[in-house]
């Protein structure tokens, strides 16, 4: 069994199991330059937090199913109607009526082109991804919203064509699942794990 806690749900409650804090000991910080000084102690913490998708479990479930979902407003009192949102939002944010899920995995692979780009040296704690990140923010024909994700191989430039990459093997049910590579990149040289 894991170490980590783990979760499901049942009677549409959480069940839990397993640890969900760690309790490490304490660390005394001294000063070298002071004989060694009490200064004051480390706290390692460490907690397994509860993320729920709600609405949005079904596009992180699909990445890992090789499919890129996007959401449409079907409201027919919408000013806003037929409006497609990648990324993915549960409702439409001119009508608030809930949107409907649609696959946008060939649209992706016909016109994803990148907009904008911007490569990190640095990231923040946490990060998985490997430095340089090259950030890429992504248009879709026929999309009113820009995507913010990552190209995995290539350098990034503006109005590029890009395809996505999915994580299908092992996927981590996040959104490091979805990545982007140019169109025409051979499918042997993609990332470990991943797929178009
Ligand atoms: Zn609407």
């Amino acid at each position: 069994m894991s170490m980590f806690g783990q979760v499901h749900v049942s009677d549409n409650k959480y069940r839990l199991k397993g640890d969900f804090h760690h309790l490490t000991p304490n660390m005394p910080i001294r000063n070298a330059d002071d004989g060694w000084a009490l200064m004051g102690v480390t706290n390692p913490r460490d907690m397994t937090y509860i993320h729920s998708y709600g609405a949005e479990a079904v596009f992180f479930e699909s990445l890992g199913q090789g499919k890129l979902m996007a959401s449409r407003c079907d409201n027919k009192k919408c000013e806003s109607k037929g409006s497609i949102y990648m990324p993915f939002r549960i409702f439409c944010p001119d009508c608030l009526v809930k949107n409907t899920v649609i696959d946008l995995t060939d649209v992706a692979r016909k016109t994803a082109r990148v907009h904008t780009f911007m490569v990190c040296e640095r990231s923040g704690a946490f990060s998985l991804l490997d430095k340089p990140i090259k950030f890429i923010n992504i248009e879709f024909d026929g999309v009113v919203t820009i995507l913010m994700s990552y190209l995995s191989m290539g350098e990034p430039e503006i109005g590029m064509s890009v395809v996505p990459i999915f994580k299908t093997q092992d996927p981590t049910y996040t959104i490091l699942d979805l990545s982007w590579v140019p169109s025409g990149t051979d499918e042997k040289k993609l990332p470990e794990g991943f797929s178009f």
